[in-house]
């Protein structure tokens, strides 16, 4: 048990989820003395890189910027293979880092936290699993990950279905065969885009049913070279200096210069070395295209050329082609021959903006137009993103307040890390920090320093209960509206403003105004002795 903490609550610390956020703060709280524990719903470590098994799955940011950096050794010790890792060499350092911090005897597996109720009299969280087991702890972490509640959309007639269906996220352990089979593929968004031509090696015939076009960039992976690998020890230092330093955790080089004031010529030609490159650099070669439209579109034309030039089919490249929202308001794929794929006799588009799906049957899908007949349909229809992990738990705070009620309207976070009305409950990537729109190991290992600093400073200090300050919340809300009204993320129907989800808010939930300023509002908080947080002592009495 921690030092200067009641023995009788239980866990000074409770962590949920063990994936790269849940595994490293438990291993930093153990370093620092904590009684902690994790429950993990997966049989095993990993998070996201556990459940996303499927054929194709392949980070999109860089091996070399997507580990952890808080450890030089653990750092030279690992050897990426190529330049973007695929899921089973991330599983691996996942499993590697659990072992080597010896994380395994302080995590239960296969057990769902399904509630979390804040017991104002004990100033305790009391924790129940899916299992019926209770657990106590005076704080409460959530590292549930914000792209892990997935989504199947509630289509007429779905459970009908005879065949063998999948979610992406929720891909089984055991290999699943698409030999022979025709193969119905719902969702092109980055896990589609990358499953489908994986599939489509496979199975006899693949129809891919596209709601949204995407824009989507070569990945160009290759084999990390001997050199890379060689100069990375040199390197260390500074990739640690720009986590702190650049928007995204770690370097986009671009240009420098605006696409509306370039020169068609230069223009065509910077783009093109980026295209060759490969990976979502491409997005950041020109100053303009994330805030200006015009200079938006022409970005959009260089990828909706490649496209055409790319899809022999002419009616087929005209409706894979993105229109209706600009380049990069949805995140952008990375791909390994997806439009190459469609040039596949065996390959199909159906548009269902041209033919809604009506039904699916026991034996396929059925459009206004047509019926297909399937033996597997793919969901790569993604996830209740950023909020649906934490909602889907029944958590309940102060006055018997339940979060999901609370964030009604949209979630509203201190920092993206705490909630008032629920003290002493912390969240790792939760709604209102950066998430997704920065590299997410670059903000997991800053929340997860973070929040270890802060429940060391409490512990010092005999803080009973740490807790958001309403105005600090309402303020912080008001910041991360602010910094999306400067973007042009408002222009797109995507899971950053809940509009995947029917009769969610449409809220944007992630912070955009980049890593390096969040990680300053952050530290000058802490700095500050905890601005906005309402601390009460062991000693103060208790409310009744
Ligand atoms: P997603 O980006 O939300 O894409 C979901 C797709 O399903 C969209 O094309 C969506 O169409 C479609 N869809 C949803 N409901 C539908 C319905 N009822 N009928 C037809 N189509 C429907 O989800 P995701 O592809 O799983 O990706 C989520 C995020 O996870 C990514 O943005 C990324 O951050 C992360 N991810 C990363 C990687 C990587 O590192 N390479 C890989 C996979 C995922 P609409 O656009 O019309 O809604």
């Amino acid at each position: 048990m921690g030092e200067g903490w009641d023995a009788r609550i239980g866990y000074d610390v409770l962590v949920i989820g063990a994936g790269f956020a849940g595994l490293h703060l438990l291993a930093e709280l153990r370093k620092s003395g904590f009684a902690c524990h994790a429950f993990e719903t997966g049989g095993g470590v990993g998070g996201t890189w556990y459940w996303n098994r499927y054929p194709g799955a392949r980070c999109d940011i860089e091996s070399l910027d997507y580990c952890y950096l808080h450890d030089r050794d653990l750092h030279r010790e690992w050897t990426w293979s190529e330049r973007f890792a695929g899921q089973p060499e991330i599983l691996r350092y996942a499993e590697y880092f659990a072992g080597r911090a010896g994380l395994f005897p302080f995590i239960t597996f296969g057990t769902r936290v399904v509630a979390a109720t804040f017991d104002e009299p004990s100033s305790t969280w009391l924790v129940r699993t899916e299992h019926g087991g209770e657990v106590r702890c005076r704080f409460l972490v959530t590292a549930v990950g914000c792209l892990s509640a997935a989504q199947i959309p509630d289509i007429p007639g779905i459970q009908r279905f005879r065949g063998e269906r999948f979610h992406t996220g929720q891909w089984p352990h055991e290999p699943v065969s698409f030999a022979g089979k025709r193969v119905g593929v719902l969702g092109t968004g980055s896990s589609g885009i990358q499953v489908i031509p994986r599939i489509a090696e496979e199975a006899a015939e693949v129809v891919v049913f596209q709601r949204t076009a995407n824009f989507s960039v070569p990945a160009r992976n290759r084999p990390l070279t001997e050199a890379e690998l060689a100069g990375e020890p040199e390197k260390y230092d500074e990739r640690v200096a720009l986590a702190s330093t650049t928007r995204f955790g770690h370097v986009v080089a671009g240009t420098g210069q605006s696409i509306l004031d370039s020169e068609p010529v230069e223009r065509r030609a910077a783009l093109e070395r980026r295209w060759a490159d490969g990976g979502t650099g491409i997005v950041a070669t020109f100053t303009d295209t994330g805030r200006d439209l015009a200079a938006n579109a022409l970005l959009a034309d260089f990828f909706r050329d490649k496209i055409r030039q790319t899809v022999a089919d002419a009616g087929t490249a005209e409706l894979l082609a993105p229109r209706g929202h600009p380049i990069g308001t949805k995140r952008l794929c990375v791909d390994d021959g997806y439009f190459e794929t469609f040039n596949r006799d065996h390959v199909r588009l159906v548009d269902l903006r041209a033919e809604p799906i009506e039904e699916i049957t026991e034996d396929g899908v059925r459009t206004t137009r047509e019926n297909y007949p399937l033996d597997v349909l793919v969901f790569a229809t993604g996830y209740d993103a950023f909020t649906g992990a934490l909602t889907r738990m029944d958590i309940t705070g102060r006055d018997g307040v339940r979060l999901a009620d609370r964030w009604v309207d949209g979630p509203g976070t201190y920092l993206g890390l705490a909630v008032s009305g629920f003290p002493n409950l912390f969240t790792i990537t939760g709604p209102g920090s950066t998430m997704n729109l920065s590299n997410m190991l670059r903000a997991i290992e800053h929340h997860v320093a973070w929040i270890r600093d802060l429940l060391v400073r409490l512990r010092s200090a005999g803080v009973r209960t740490a807790e958001a300050e309403q105005a600090a919340q309402d303020d912080w809300v008001a910041q991360v509206a602010d910094a999306a009204s400067r973007t042009l993320y408002h222009h797109a129907d995507s899971y950053y403003l809940g509009a995947n989800i029917e009769g969610k808010a449409r809220v944007f939930m992630p912070y955009a105004g980049g890593l390096d300023r969040y990680r300053r509002i952050c530290d000058s908080v802490a700095l500050d002795g905890y601005r906005g947080f309402r601390l009460s002592h062991v000693d103060e009495p208790v409310a009744p």
